[in-house]
């Protein structure tokens, strides 16, 4: 799932837990994206692309068991809600970005191509649904209604809703090859490729964090 749907899944974890402060929130629906940008920058996971790019299906995320398996995401889940919510006695904030954490496991299974192990060292069987290669215009309605979906939830403004719609529309032309785009430069470019991701991440997270209706104060 692209950056601005998994940070719009925030929205509907605070909805749940209306007491818990957005932020942390924000952080934990994308921390195995962040996790995975750090590991590819140290060299540890790794991204590779075909010799052209015309869509997502063309960049393989060939190695990442660490940030993206279902065993590390369930560990950092739990063990994210056992220190906040024993350790540090805040039980809706535990919950919270437990939840947050397991969302992007869940988001991902649903969209990728087969690349998600289930721990490290097992490197089959690898899960995933398949949309962006399947059918990545059924991909693209399906996470524009899911952002859009957040939104409501939300209750939140015209401000929020263009930036969602936005940062959706802004993955068109990466999930059809028929429509050509920027993803076409980063062939050949796999670092290129986990700092787009990055700054994707950033941005979309500081844009949704900044326009909901329930931001933190
Ligand atoms: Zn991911």
């Amino acid at each position: 799932m692209f950056a601005v749907d998994h940070a719009a899944t925030a929205l509907l974890v605070k909805r749940a837990y209306p007491s818990v402060p957005l932020t942390p929130v924000l952080v934990s629906v994308q921390a195995m994206e962040l996790a995975w940008v750090g590991l590819n920058y140290a060299g540890i996971e790794r991204t590779a692309t075909e010799s052209t790019v015309r869509s997502v299906a063309d960049i393989h995320l060939a190695y990442m068991p660490y940030s993206h398996s279902v065993a590390t995401a369930v560990a950092a889940a739990v063990m994210a809600w056992l220190i906040v919510e024993k350790g540090l006695g805040r039980a809706a904030l535990g919950r919270a970005v437990g939840i947050g954490v397991v969302s992007h496991l869940l988001l991902d299974l649903a969209t990728h191509a087969r690349d998600i192990a289930l721990a490290p060292g097992w490197p089959t069987p690898k899960l995933g649904l398949g949309l962006y290669a399947a059918a990545p215009l059924v991909a693209f309605v399906v996470e524009f209604l899911y952002g859009v979906f957040c939104w409501y939830v939300d209750r939140g403004g015209s401000a929020l809703l263009a930036v969602i719609c936005l940062g959706n529309l802004a993955n068109l032309s990466f999930l059809s090859p028929a429509i050509p785009g920027p993803e076409s430069y980063l062939a050949g470019r796999p670092t290129l490729v986990v700092t787009v991701v990055f700054v994707q991440i950033v941005v979309t997270l500081i844009l949704v964090g900044s326009f909901s209706r329930r931001r933190d104060g």
